[in-house]
């Protein structure tokens, strides 16, 4: 089984994932957006383990009711990981290392939401929401 493993910025987070993504994307939703200032590139593994850095992550939830958690770095401010319910561990592709640069996306999603500057040269499929 393939590991990844990626770092923040400062190099004070480290994570792992094992195995192939369940789902490689290019996320174009307003959250991301914020987030990056882009559609963000994100996989969702069934594994996923913070190998050091635990105590030096925000947690950050839109709201009370999001079912999102996403985790920055409070140093150097950068994205993580995010957790959806619970069980859905989603790692950003365009920061793993070595064989991570191998994942790519295979769709669009969240389309619908895209910024107008946002224009997609690739024939990827394009969803408006979560496929
Ligand atoms: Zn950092
Ligand atoms: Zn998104």
């Amino acid at each position: 089984m393939t590991t990844r493993t990626w770092t923040c910025m400062c190099g004070s987070f480290e994570g792992e994932v094992k195995g192939d993504p369940s789902l490689a994307v290019w996320c174009h939703c307003g959250s991301c957006r914020q987030q990056t200032g882009a559609a963000m590139q994100l996989g969702i593994f069934p594994e996923l383990k913070v190998l050091k850095g635990e105590d030096n992550l925000i947690a950050y939830k839109k709201n009370p009711e999001a079912n999102i958690t996403r985790f920055s770095c409070k140093t150097c401010g950068s994205f993580c990981y995010k957790n959806i319910n619970g069980d859905t561990l989603v790692a950003p592709l365009g920061a793993l290392k070595g064989e991570g640069e191998t994942v790519k996306p295979t769709c669009h999603i969240f389309v619908a939401d895209k910024g107008h500057q946002d224009i997609m040269f690739d024939t990827l499929p394009q969803h408006d929401a979560f496929p």
